[in-house]
């Protein structure tokens, strides 16, 4: 069985379905504003068959109970498949999610196989302490078991990773997963679905459910046949997903929004720390949870990074996704470029001047698309909404600091804790900023890096939990201490706190 690009069906028990109600939904190309395809829009009962087949295929065994070497071994052959079928993963996560073909290529698609590679290695290597006797009498144990079935709910950012993050860490511990992508970048998702079939992995264990977040997302919250629910998203629907979860006590695991610091001390290589923000913060057209998107810089320095940040910025192209010469396409939708434009108008409402930026250019033969320039802003006012909020889009804001000490303060003065770096060539300082900010990931000279044997997790409103590194797996198991009788007494030498009196 698999799905040609013409057919993009939902995966119910290991076969490709339409939604019960007939009902599809358009997926766009943002960077001509036109749709390119139609997937189908779920009922409620289209996602309750698919939590029932996770359900059944859980209790069965045969994915949960079967051997760890024999998950990793079908995870691996995914991701052989997916390598083999790279380029064309690639294309379609440009096309669909705007992004430029020189990251899906060079970054997405390679990232994402390593990933796999790495989860499926540690699917035979779960952590527990050493089996010993930590009472006399009797030797503990600790069983590291999957939860059961795992609802996942993933964003439009990362369309293809995200599903990779959430779902195979829950694959490998021996869950099954019901999938439901963001309704604007379903299609590689999809095309995932059909390399889990051809590599092997039982009906049922992996169920794609296509629709909107307020009808499948939130029947797999409430669903009192999901055990768990593992969320990437906007901290907004994060909350939402806790409070309808919370009448099950299911387990939700949330990787939330970002306000990255980007702090710039006046002995930092100007040069680098204007090159690494340009990077980080039109990384994914600026529309990644770890984008740099505050500068901190100190004041002796400000001009000479703004100015060398404003002329790299300049030489930003601006164009087709498909493009192997563009740095940044388009916004994912009209919407969000919308919203976008109202923060930038916000940020000059509220006291920043608006440096370069602000315009949405029109691409040849793409006059639909959603594009938005580079944008900087330099701004006096902390309490600003672009300081505070995640903005999403390509908008730089810049602020001047006089020391380490209110970086440090004014980069932590968000609800955010996700991602932070600092540019400085002394150690200590640098020892310090690693130590006060209170972000999940503390970049030293560089913004954006994350292997797959590290962990990508938030602080505070960022949500908690952990993606990557061997913690990631963690998060889908439960833990089971078993206890071993030694002695074979009736009674045992400390019974009597319980019952009788002490011999
Ligand atoms: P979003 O919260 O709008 O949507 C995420 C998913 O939730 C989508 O599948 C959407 O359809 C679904 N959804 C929407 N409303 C829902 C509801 N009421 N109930 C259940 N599901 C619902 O986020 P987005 O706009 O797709 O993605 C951008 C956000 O994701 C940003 O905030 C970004 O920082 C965050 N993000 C975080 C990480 C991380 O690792 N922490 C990674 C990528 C993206």
């Amino acid at each position: 069985m698999g799905v040609s690009d013409k057919s993009y069906k939902m995966l119910i028990d290991g076969k490709w379905v339409e939604s019960g109600s007939g009902a599809t939904v358009e997926v766009l190309d943002p960077s001509k504003g036109r749709p390119i395809e139609r997937v189908p829009s779920a009922t409620i009962d289209d996602v309750r068959s698919a939590i029932d087949a996770a359900k059944s295929s859980f209790n069965s065994g045969v994915w949960s109970r079967a051997p760890p070497a024999e998950r990793a071994n079908a995870l691996l052959r995914v991701a052989s498949l997916l390598e083999a079928d790279a380029q064309h993963f690639a294309d379609l996560e440009t096309l669909n999610a705007g992004k430029t073909i020189k990251q899906t290529t060079t970054y997405d698609l390679p990232y994402t196989v390593d990933n796999i590679r790495y989860i499926a290695g540690m699917a035979r290597r779960l952590d527990g302490d050493a089996m010993a006797e930590y009472v006399p009498g009797g030797t503990s144990a600790i069983r590291r078991e999957p939860i059961g079935v795992v609802g996942v709910i993933t964003p439009w950012n990362y369309p293809l990773m995200m599903v990779v993050w959430r779902a195979f860490p829950a694959l490998a511990t021996g869950n099954s997963v019901v999938i439901k992508p963001a309704s604007y970048t379903p299609l590689t998702t999809i095309r995932l679905g059909s390399l889990l079939l051809k590599s092997g992995i039982p009906d049922g264990v992996f169920n794609i459910v296509t629709g909107p977040g307020s009808l499948v997302g939130e029947e797999l919250a409430k669903n009192n046949g999901v055990d768990m629910i593992a969320f990437t998203g906007s901290t907004e629907v994060g909350a939402r997903l806790s409070e309808l979860a919370s009448p099950t006590t299911k387990k939700v695991s949330l990787e939330l929004g970002g306000k990255a610091p980007f702090i710039v001390l006046a002995d930092a290589d100007l040069e680098a720390s204007a090159q690494g923000a340009v990077v980080g913060g039109l990384v994914n057209n600026g529309q990644d949870c770890a984008n740099s998107t505050r500068y901190y810089v100190e004041g002796s320095v400000l001009e000479k990074f703004q100015k060398a940040l404003v002329e790299k910025l300049q030489s930003v192209k601006v164009g087709d996704p498909l493009d192997p010469s563009s740095d940044m396409g388009p916004l994912i939708s009209a919407q969000h470029r919308e919203r976008v434009l109202g923060f930038i108008k916000k940020g000059q409402e509220e006291g920043g001047s608006l440096v370069m930026g602000g315009r949405t250019p029109k691409i040849a033969g793409h006059e639909g698309g959603f594009f938005l320039e580079p944008t900087l802003i330099y701004t006096e006012n902390h309490d600003s909404t672009i300081i505070k909020d995640e903005i999403f889009g390509p908008v730089f804001s810049v602020f001047k600091i006089s020391s380490l000490d209110e970086a440090i303060q004014r980069g932590n003065d968000v609800i955010y804790g996700l991602g932070a770096s600092v540019w400085t060539k002394d150690i200590t300082k640098a020892m310090k900023a690693v130590r006060d900010l209170r972000f999940g990931t503390v970049w030293v000279n560089d913004h954006v890096p994350v292997p797959s044997e590290m962990p990508w997790a938030g602080y505070k409103q960022s949500g908690h939990g952990a993606s990557l590194s061997r913690f990631s797996l963690d998060e889908y198991t439960y833990i089971k201490h078993v206890y071993f009788d030694l002695t074979g007494a009736v009674r045992k030498s400390w019974h009597y706190s319980v019952f009788g009196q002490k011999d």
